[in-house]
């Protein structure tokens, strides 16, 4: 489904007063999803990313680059824009004594990769259109990946869905709960990654890590709805292992870092393959 001109023009409007912030992974959870990705574009897709990502640069100088737009959809969030709030997330549900209502929104991040796949591959959408969705598209890719993006606790003390971690507490420096402790992956925080060359640097680390070869036939699966069941799977089995408002184990710590990486490289490669596909 195309979105509306309406859609455009509110955030081409947007994109003059915006700044850039947090959310679903952090700033170096999604730009070294983007950088794992341009690593491994045909030339010739990386020359249309480049071409195309200039165009909406031109109105948001900060994040000119393939990399940095990967957390410019977050920043919207942080103006207040909620129209692409939904867009982040898909709250499959994980039933624990639940016996109340459960859904998920049908406007979610699972749609809005389709959506902007189906825009960047059109010849109906104009350039503008198409700068626009890329950066949606090198977002989401990342969000779908991480496991408290597809996932909504219901129990007894979540009668109403636990918003995918961010209301179960835990006791630890680094974050109040649980989906922020994923957002950062355990230790990637924003203030050592900063530079580009330290997105670079992580980026080699977790590919010579986890080569493509690693994750095999799931290499193959191009569906984004498979991959936010993945990452459910994974909230479900492991995620909400943790305990509330506890500290977590160091083996809850290393494990989940683990995890976290492999979803960043994987979100990666399967990014770079649906844009070698689409250019
Ligand atoms: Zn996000």
């Amino acid at each position: 489904m195309l979105l509306n001109k309406c859609h455009c023009l509110l955030v081409t409007i947007s994109l003059f007063f915006i700044s850039p912030i947090i959310y679903a992974w952090n700033q170096v959870g999604h730009k070294v999803v983007a950088q794992i990705a341009y690593d491994n574009l045909t030339p010739a897709a990386q020359q249309q990313v480049n071409q195309l990502t200039q165009i909406i640069s031109t109105y948001y100088s900060k994040q000119a680059s393939f990399i940095d737009s990967a957390i410019w959809a977050d920043s919207l969030m942080q103006r207040d824009i909620k129209t692409f709030n939904t867009w982040h997330y898909i709250n499959l549900p994980i039933n624990q004594k639940g016996k109340h209502r459960q859904y998920y929104a049908k406007i979610n991040v699972v749609w809005a990769i389709i959506n902007a796949q189906s825009i960047l591959s059109s010849h109906a959408s104009n350039n503008f259109e198409k700068s626009l969705f890329l950066r949606f598209l090198i977002h989401f890719v990342g969000d779908v990946h991480q496991p408290l993006h597809a996932a909504n606790l219901y129990s007894k003390r979540f009668k109403y869905g636990d918003r995918g971690g961010n209301l179960f507490l835990i006791k630890n420096r680094d974050a109040k709960n649980l989906h922020a402790m994923w957002d950062r992956c355990f230790t990637l925080s924003n203030r050592k990654y900063q530079s580009a060359k330290a997105i670079i640097q992580l980026a080699n680390q977790l590919q010579n890590k986890y080569p493509k070869a690693y994750f095999g036939q799931a290499l193959q699966i191009t569906s984004p709805m498979q991959w936010a069941k993945e990452s459910h799977t994974i909230a479900k089995d492991f995620v909400y292992t943790a305990q509330y408002n506890r500290p977590l184990t160091r083996a809850y710590q290393q494990q989940g870092q683990l995890i976290c990486q492999q979803r960043l490289t994987l979100a990666g490669y399967r990014l770079a393959i649906m844009l070698n596909s689409i250019f």
